[in-house]
């Protein structure tokens, strides 16, 4: 080990340290420190200003208590957290999370990815992210609205267009961002569209956002197989989730040629070898809230597999796009096995470290959620400069400028990989890219 790794192992070492029990925060600094040898090495004034260590050290974490009441009258409890993680590029960004997971450790997980996945966008603005252990699954409609009303007469007091500007992530969509945008609007007396994103479009929300996610981790992938002189034409692809950036991974893998068979749920897998039925599965999962086991009711050709492993149907393209550590080293063998040569993540952080070596290892085009669904937030950064100019834009302007944004989120990491010797690999080449841009900030912003 060179003396500049055992340096680093020490970061890492502090981090375990000061940050206990948290698992997932653990997982996505280690894969970030990792690759960071050859820059410190490159540049000895980050180490001398200690920014690796001031990265792993969130700017502001905030926790809270959530009480509403259920349709009963009965009196529930939640936990809330926004993590301001790092606001070297611009204010703090990101989404909220309602998912029973939620803790400290998973915001936290998710606001350092944050971080580095903002700084790869180009535009400007920090990392943060937050949420709540809320289970809006089974709510009524009324009580996700007091659940998010209640949240938001907390969060409200934390955020503000050039502070901090939250949007969705799981289990926050369209309409909990606007029962908390409607809170917020009430307690402060101002309308400021910049204060959230993900907003409907009749009051200050982008046209694109809804799809941007998946559309962009599509785009991303189509650039892998670009680079490799190959294309989504005829691919056989499964997606695993069936909520926001699932849906829109599909629709846009069909525009491009690609033929998806399979999606799922945290019950099940729906594999219909004719291809998906995207309208059907919008109706029962945006308009209907249902799940994908009902797919099969009027599908009857198609199969549900209760407790089913999507990984294990046989596909060219995989994009994981429902939650963390949901590929571990087993899924990605038996994934390369059946002819995978392609995995983009649409979900943050899906693939375990095992599965991450089983994919750099076959040497198949990987794209880490970090740069390959960073397509969501550069969305959202565009909906504020549309905010910030009382401007609304097209949806083909607007997906334009998504797909130049992956384009180039896409060559900035490959042109990093071949820079830093390690050619096709993109997780370094995002860890890297991302890392610089940062670190030349703290510096820039002396010791703050
Ligand atoms: P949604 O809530 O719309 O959908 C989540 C989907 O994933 C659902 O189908 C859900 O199934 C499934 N899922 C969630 N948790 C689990 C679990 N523990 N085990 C199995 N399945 C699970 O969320 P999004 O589509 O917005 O988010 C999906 C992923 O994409 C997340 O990792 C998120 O961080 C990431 N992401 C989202 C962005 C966005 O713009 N929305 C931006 C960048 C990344 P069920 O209904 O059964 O829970």
């Amino acid at each position: 080990m060179g003396q500049v790794d055992e340096k680093i192992e020490g970061m890492y070492q502090e981090v375990l340290k000061r940050n206990p029990g948290e698992t997932e925060f653990h997982q996505a600094v280690l894969e970030v420190l990792e690759s960071l040898g050859p820059v410190v090495a490159k540049h000895p004034e980050f180490l001398e200003r200690k920014i690796i260590q001031r990265i792993c050290e969130p700017e502001r974490q905030i926790i809270f208590r959530v009480p509403w009441q259920n349709d009963k009258g009965e009196v529930q409890i939640n936990r809330g957290f926004r993590v301001e993680f790092n606001s070297a590029l611009g204010p703090y960004k990101g989404g909220l999370r309602f998912h029973p997971s939620v803790y400290l450790g998973i915001i936290k997980f998710l606001g350092f990815e944050q971080c580095f996945k903002n700084s790869l966008t180009g535009l400007p603005i920090g990392g943060g992210k937050g949420g709540s252990d809320f289970d809006p699954k089974g709510k009524t409609d009324d009580e996700v609205m007091r659940f998010c009303q209640s949240f938001m007469t907390e969060l409200y007091r934390h955020i503000g267009e050039h502070t901090d500007v939250p949007a969705g992530d799981i289990g926050v969509g369209g309409r909990e961002i606007g029962y908390m945008f409607g809170q917020y609007k009430r307690i402060t007396n101002r309308y400021e569209p910049g204060v959230l994103t993900g907003k409907g479009l009749t009051w200050g929300g982008s046209l694109v956002r809804t799809e941007a996610t998946g559309y962009g981790a599509t785009f991303f992938v189509n650039e892998m197989l670009k680079a490799r002189k190959d294309s989504f034409d005829g691919k056989i692809c499964t997606v695993s989730g069936s909520g926001n950036v699932a849906i829109y991974t599909i629709e846009k893998i069909t525009q491009l040629g690609g033929k998806c068979v399979a999606c799922s749920d945290s019950n099940g897998v729906i594999y219909d070898e004719k291809g998906l039925d995207l309208d059907l599965i919008k109706q029962l999962k945006e308009v209907e809230r249902r799940r994908i086991q009902d797919y099969t009711a009027t599908h009857k050709h198609a199969k549900y597999i209760a407790k089913g492993n999507i990984w294990e149907i046989p596909c060219q393209v995989a994009m994981p796009s429902a939650t963390q550590n949901e590929i571990n080293g087993k899924d990605a063998a038996t994934l390369v096995k059946n002819g995978c040569i392609a995995v983009g993540e649409g979900a943050n952080m899906p693939t375990t470290p095992e599965g991450v070596k089983v994919f750099l290892d076959a040497r198949i085009a990987y794209g880490p959620g970090k740069a390959a669904n960073a397509g969501g937030v550069a969305t959202s950064a565009l909906e504020m400069q549309q905010n910030a100019g009382r401007d609304s834009w097209t949806f083909e302007y607007t997906e334009k400028k998504l797909e130049d944004i992956m384009i180039n989120i896409h060559s900035n990491c490959y042109e990093t990989a071949e820079e830093y010797g390690a050619p096709g690999n993109y997780v370094l080449g995002a860890n890297i890219c991302g890392f610089i841009k940062i670190a030349n900030a703290m510096v820039a912003h002396g010791l703050v």
